[in-house]
């Protein structure tokens, strides 16, 4: 009777991976036509920074907008986007649209894009970067590039060199979801790094963790020794907003300061706090 369970058991795997296999090619599919008809869109959620408590500036996030099943999140389609190698040019495209449209914001604000570690594996990605600061016009200092830990770790020989030369540039290096990657830090010595993005799980348990709240706490004193700034991410609440600014946070990103937003609300958001008194139309420059 075991051996019987067993079979069929095994007989259910095979079947689960089968129709994950077809789901995964089937997304593939979708993936390339929404890149075609133009099915991506980028949200916007704003960065505040605690020391004059204005904008600092945005980040990027990826939506698809699917034809018949709505508003698709990123965690649901960019794993399959990177094993099919499919990243590649949609982090093309959001490279393109985020820096084409923060050229068109006041200077002062920066936008912030995530990069996937099979992009760093594709020798195109500083020629890529290059010639879309160049069509857009953005200056390197306004855009930042968010990476994760496993980038560093993973692949140091190439990322390390990449990572250099896109700093070179001008460009900002932060590095995202930071303490819930891997434990070694020996990595944040090998290359200057400008910030520190605290990942939201710590926030979210500081206050009833004495663990979490001594990490909130480490990552400002390892940010400050490689004069790094530090953001904390996931701010829902006033409380954790406090902390955060008493603990000596550089700049703070939650759902308590604005939820990823289409470009016209955040443009609204800039246009309000630019020019506050009145509430002409922001002017509306746009390639296309
Ligand atoms: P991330 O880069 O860490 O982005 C922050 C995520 O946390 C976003 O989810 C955002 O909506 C969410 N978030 C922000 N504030 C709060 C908060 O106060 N509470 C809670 N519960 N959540 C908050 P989203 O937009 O679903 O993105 C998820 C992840 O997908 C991102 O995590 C990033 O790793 C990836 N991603 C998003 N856009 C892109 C992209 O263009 N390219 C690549 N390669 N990855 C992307
Ligand atoms: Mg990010
Ligand atoms: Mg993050
Ligand atoms: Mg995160």
């Amino acid at each position: 009777a075991a051996k019987e369970s067993g079979r069929s058991t095994y007989r259910f795997y095979q079947t689960e991976m089968r129709l994950e296999a077809e789901r995964r090619h089937q997304l593939t599919i979708e993936l390339r036509e929404a890149l075609q008809n133009d099915e991506f869109e980028l949200y916007y959620q704003p960065i505040v920074r605690l020391d004059n408590d204005k904008l600092s500036g945005f980040e990027a996030l990826i939506r698809w907008r699917h034809p018949e099943r709505g508003l698709i999140a990123p965690l649901e389609f960019i794993s399959v986007a990177e094993e099919t190698g499919m990243i590649v040019q949609i982090g093309e495209w959001v490279l393109r649209e985020a820096c084409c449209t923060a050229s068109q914001w006041p200077n002062h604000l920066k936008i912030a894009i995530n990069l996937s570690v099979y992009q760093f594996r594709h020798a195109s990605l500083l020629a890529t970067v290059v010639s879309v600061l160049h069509e857009s016009g953005l200056r390197p200092e306004r855009l930042e590039i968010e990476i994760t830990e496993s980038i560093l770790l993973s692949e140091v020989e190439q990322s390390l060199p990449l990572l250099r030369a896109l700093k070179e540039l001008g460009i900002r290096i932060a590095i995202d979801d930071f303490g819930t990657g891997y434990s070694s830090l020996s990595y944040l010595r090998s290359f200057a790094f400008d910030k520190i993005k605290l990942d939201r799980s710590f926030v979210a348990g500081m206050e009833t963790d004495p663990g979490n709240l001594a990490i909130v706490r480490a990552v400002v004193g390892i940010a400050s020794g490689f004069n790094a700034l530090t953001l904390a991410e996931g701010i829902e609440t006033e409380e954790q907003l406090g902390k955060l600014r008493a603990e000596g946070y550089s700049e703070v990103q939650g759902f308590l300061l604005g939820k990823p937003m289409p470009r016209k609300d955040a443009e609204a958001l800039i246009f309000s706090e630019v020019h506050p008194a009145n509430m002409i139309p922001m002017r509306k420059p746009r390639r296309q």
